[in-house]
């Protein structure tokens, strides 16, 4: 979504799975099928491990992840004009507007989201996403206070009422505009590895865009082990985790941010003051059962910064991992909730 139409959506991952060896059909040893297209702006891979080779299941495994990401694309994408999102932006009025229940759950998620983080994660940004030059027009501006301050009254949480019985979702100002794409790739990745389970491939492992869930084995039999990349994005590896039944999502300013007289300008933006972020926080990985709430939680402790972030995080046990800029280098922050999820330093 917003990050990937700069192209460089595999951002935060490297994946460290098997290669791809197609083992040969001895039908004791586990095969590896690999999947991989553009969706949602960006790129997806999918593996999975089965007892056999696919045959014809392989066509059915595929056309399901397609069918996946293409739900999660017409539903909650701000880049798709006629997206239920899109319309209901484009809904000018205070009157219910229904949704679909898969977009009716990701607002639920991004509201809990939201109060967990004081309110960071906070999907009514989109107006100044838009401004700062993050959303789908392409367009920078310069914003100067006065601008700011009048997008900025048109968000907030106090501005949306979701209706999740009724399944409609209320506008309090008509001007408000909803931005999902800090959580709905990470919902598209949970989608994949539920339709891929309902199809009985329990081993598997998803990734959209760098935000990633592994579930069982991978080919070697051993789980799924996923990089943590630098965040200069060029030096390699941090850290690598091991991911079963877990998902992990990186929210980053090095990959989607734009630089003027000399200072950075992230994609993440603080709804408080309206402007992109500006600590040294730049990148913070979080591993969570579900992808969408690793993908939103990932951008809220992004926005709360080293600080104040971190130590939500550590009262609310959540497992993350900040890295901070000092000097040259990096240095890292983990909760111990990440040091017990993620395993020893390796
Ligand atoms: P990525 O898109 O690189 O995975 P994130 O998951 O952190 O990164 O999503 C960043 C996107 O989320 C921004 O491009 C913007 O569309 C949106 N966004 C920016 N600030 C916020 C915020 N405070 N709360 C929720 N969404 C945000
Ligand atoms: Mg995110």
């Amino acid at each position: 979504m917003a990050t990937d139409r700069r192209g460089a959506a595999r951002r935060a991952l490297a994946l460290l799975a098997a290669p791809l060896l197609f083992l040969s059909a001895c039908s004791s040893q586990p095969v590896q099928t690999a999947f991989a297209g553009a969706a949602m702006g960006t790129t997806w891979n999918v593996k999975i491990i089965a007892p056999g080779e696919l045959g014809e299941r392989e066509q059915q495994a595929g056309e399901a992840i397609r069918d996946a990401l293409d739900d999660v694309n017409s539903k909650m994408s701000t880049y798709v004009a006629d997206s239920e999102l899109s319309r209901f932006n484009a809904h000018r009025s205070s009157k219910p507007f229904p949704v679909s229940a898969e977009t009716m759950a990701v607002f639920v998620e991004a509201k809990r989201i939201g109060e967990l983080t004081g309110g960071a994660f906070d999907i009514t940004v989109g107006p100044l996403v838009n401004a700062w030059g993050f959303g789908p027009a392409d367009r920078r501006e310069d914003l100067d206070q006065a601008a700011i301050d009048e997008l900025k009254s048109h968000t907030g949480w106090d501005k949306l009422v979701i209706n999740e019985g009724e399944g409609t979702l209320v506008k309090l100002d008509p001007e408000l505009y909803c931005d999902l794409s800090a959580i709905a790739k990470g919902y598209a990745v949970d989608r994949v590895s539920a339709a891929l389970t309902e199809l009985g491939f329990p081993d598997h492992m998803v990734e959209v865009g760098g935000e990633v869930y592994a579930n069982g084995h991978n080919v070697e039999g051993r789980p799924w082990r996923i990089g943590i990349e630098k965040p200069d994005a060029v030096s390699g590896m941090q850290r690598v985790v091991g991911l079963d039944g877990l998902a992990m999502a990186t929210s980053g300013d090095y990959r989607n941010y734009f630089e003027r007289d000399g200072k950075r300008f992230s994609h993440e933006i603080d709804p408080v003051t309206g402007r992109p972020v500006e600590h040294r926080t730049a990148s913070v990985s979080v591993l969570e059962p579900t992808c969408a709430a690793a993908d939103a939680l990932a951008t809220g402790l992004i926005v709360m910064g080293e600080d104040r972030g971190y130590e939500r995080a550590v009262e609310l046990e959540i497992a993350a991992q900040f890295l901070v800029r000092e000097g040259d280098g990096f240095v890292e922050k983990t909760t111990p909730a990440f040091d017990r999820a993620a395993g020893p330093l390796q």
